[in-house]
């Protein structure tokens, strides 16, 4: 069986992001000239064209915008866990930012509940380290019993 490519260095404008998550904390670069977030980052904004921004801390909650299941792992960090199922999230503190990651249950070890998972429904970022040099951002479902 082919090896698989290592996985290629960090991108220099995520070093913040994924430090950020590396302390649980969901960081954000933010234009200092019209205070719109950009997500990915960028080094212009979309919104007014400066190229001056900041990190901010935002959130970690979000809404479920969209989703999928794969049978088929982009990593090794993730072959053991087919299928699993990627949301796209909408920030609730930064709403022209979507984030994706995978859907996880709360308890890890434990199989992911999609009974909940629809438009709409409410999640949480957990902070997953992974075998390759980053902690990743995950999301999970909020469901009333554990509305935080
Ligand atoms: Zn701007």
């Amino acid at each position: 069986m082919a090896e698989r490519p290592a996985a290629a260095d960090t991108a220099p404008e995520l070093v913040p992001f994924f430090e950020s998550c590396s302390v649980g904390r969901l960081t954000i670069p933010r234009c200092v000239a019209c205070g719109e977030y950009r997500w990915p980052p960028r080094p212009l904004c979309l919104l007014c064209g400066s190229s001056l921004f900041e990190w901010h801390e935002v959130a970690s909650y979000g809404r479920v915008y969209s989703w999928t299941t794969t049978h088929r792992s982009p990593s090794v960090d993730f072959a053991g866990t087919v299928p699993f199922t990627i949301v796209v999230v909408t920030l609730e503190s930064a709403a022209n930012v979507r984030m994706v990651g995978r859907l996880v249950s709360p308890s890890p070890g434990v199989e992911t509940d999609l009974s909940g998972l629809s438009a709409g429904a409410r999640v949480r970022a957990r902070f997953e380290r992974l075998e390759s040099p980053h902690v990743n951002v995950a999301w999970e479902l909020v469901r009333p019993d554990t509305e935080g």
